[in-house]
């Protein structure tokens, strides 16, 4: 913690821990050691994300971050993509995903927002994304992949309502 006071980052002791709003948060009374200012903070256990992926065969699945992660880190290996920038890349697709879905979204509409945010990054880590993520039934599904990244490419940069058909 950074004290209030002095600004000094990580003085702090807890002097003092309890149970607030009926055992929901944890209220600690905390004090500055560089200028004994006392403050208190309160802790309380992170909103679970509730959102079911619905797979193409219809069943769901909870949202994961980390499958995201790994997904694009697949999609990337041996590119000149690090670990930030993956971290990165989910966060904005996140803020889509949050922004305009509370509890579902399709597994084929979080792929969307995936292959958009990473194309912005890397040409070759979308395509490869691309045949990862759809599971490509055949060769020629794959091929029509790769024609769409070609067709992306030669436009400008499309919008989100162009992509959804919104
Ligand atoms: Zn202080």
């Amino acid at each position: 913690m950074r004290c209030p006071a002095c600004k000094e980052l990580n003085r702090d002791r807890v002097i003092d821990s309890r149970a607030t709003e009926s055992g929901v948060a944890i209220r600690r009374r905390r004090v500055c050691e560089a200028c004994n200012r006392r403050f208190t903070t309160k802790e309380r256990i992170e909103e679970e994300v509730r959102l079911s992926v619905i797979k193409r065969d219809g069943t769901r699945i909870p949202y994961r971050r980390d499958k995201v992660v790994s997904g694009l880190r697949h999609a990337c290996y041996k590119l000149a993509i690090n670990d930030h920038q993956l971290e990165q890349i989910a966060d904005l697709v996140e803020e889509d995903l949050f922004r305009e879905h509370d509890r579902q979204i399709t597994s084929e509409q979080l792929g969307l927002y995936v292959s958009i945010h990473l194309r912005a990054v890397h040409q070759v880590a979308y395509v490869r994304f691309m045949a990862v993520y759809r599971q490509f039934a055949d060769v020629a599904e794959f091929i029509n992949a790769i024609d769409d990244a070609r067709e992306l490419e030669a436009e400008d940069i499309p919008t989100q309502q162009a992509l959804f058909g919104q």
